[in-house]
């Protein structure tokens, strides 16, 4: 759980790498169908492809919305769509049927399942994360495992389709609609079809990972009667709105699998009070001549890494470390004194 940092050269690469296979693909296809057909919705949504400029971006082409728009122009795409498929209907009572199997043969079956078509390994390392947007808590996998027969075999690179393939088919290839996540959070029942905007296209159950909001999930800790002795505490993960307690609690399950970790909040409590204990600042600065301002990078001290959300692709539970540290420091009082 962090927001994927901007990469515009990322999308720039797929649609030089895709735009033009899938407009000769289409291009076959329609050639193929009667010219009864292609003068229906389907053809000429595809005809709309087909006459997109390959070459150049910002263009606002359907192919490139289809390829490289942002969350905001996929979901006006998914209105748009709704709207003229709704006025077809009138004329043709199978429009949204052929539609929706057409997209799907084309962008699920020949464009994203094909791995001579599209690649997961290059997208998963072209977006450059390397910890699951959706949980935090596990790696993404995309490294080789030779077999035998196979000396390229790779682990299987899991991609989640944000908005899912099943219900919107033509953007099964869009660039930051592929989410590289971890299998847990992948498969059924956790994400899997689930559809994050719902059937009215509303909704928000889960964060568009390129859209995430740090401030609407938090988590905390609950301190066990046993604290004393233990340290050991519950952990608690809030939501700021009931739609997204469906998305992160009922289909990941991120507060029960985020109770797991409570061994993680002592050891940071553990950790802490060595590092802010006055004798072992005394030590430091006889022994190591450590400069004053050296205690104000605690975190850095504690974690090993910068709390900076920057940090958060690469490291695990990241967010949660972060909150926690929060909520620490509260409790124990200014750290920096
Ligand atoms: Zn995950």
């Amino acid at each position: 759980m962090y927001r994927i940092p901007d990469n515009n050269t990322g999308a720039i690469n797929h649609f030089q790498d895709y735009a033009e296979k899938v407009k000769l693909v289409v291009s076959d296809y329609y050639a193929k169908q009667s010219s009864e057909w292609c003068k229906k919705y389907t053809g000429k949504f595809l005809e709309r492809v087909i006459s997109s400029d390959t070459t150049l971006t910002n263009t606002g082409s359907l192919l490139e919305i289809l390829l490289i728009g942002d969350f905001r122009k996929q979901k006006d795409l998914i209105i748009l769509i709704d709207k003229e498929l709704d006025a077809e209907k009138i004329n043709q009572t199978d429009v949204k049927n052929v539609f929706m199997q057409t997209m799907s043969d084309l962008f699920v079956d020949t464009f994203y399942n094909k791995n001579t078509f599209f690649n997961k390994n290059k997208h998963i390392e072209r977006v450059g994360v390397e910890v699951c947007p959706y949980c935090g808590r596990n790696y993404v996998f995309s490294v080789k495992h030779p077999t035998k027969s196979n000396p390229n075999t790779r682990i299987k690179p899991q991609i989640d389709h944000f908005l899912p393939k099943s219900e919107y088919p033509y953007l099964a290839l869009n660039y930051y609609n592929l989410i590289p996540s971890c299998s847990t959070c992948n498969e059924r029942p956790s994400k899997g079809t689930n559809d994050p905007i719902g059937n009215d296209r509303v909704h928000e159950y889960l964060m568009q990972p390129r859209e995430f909001r740090s401030e609407d999930i938090e988590f905390s800790y609950i301190p066990n009667t046993s604290f004393y002795r233990d340290f050991s505490v519950k952990v608690d993960m809030k939501c700021s709105n009931p739609d997204l307690n469906k998305g992160y609690k009922k289909w990941l399950g991120l507060d029960k699998l985020y109770e797991k970790h409570n061994g993680e909040v002592s050891r940071m409590f553990v950790q802490l009070e060595a590092v802010i204990a006055d004798k072992y600042k005394d030590y430091l600065k006889n022994k190591f001549k450590v400069p004053s301002d050296y205690l104000q990078s605690v975190p850095f001290i504690l974690f090993g890494y910068s709390l900076s959300d920057d940090q958060a692709p690469f490291i695990q539970l990241h967010k949660f470390k972060k909150d926690i540290f929060k909520q620490i420091k509260r409790d124990f009082g200014d750290i920096n004194q």
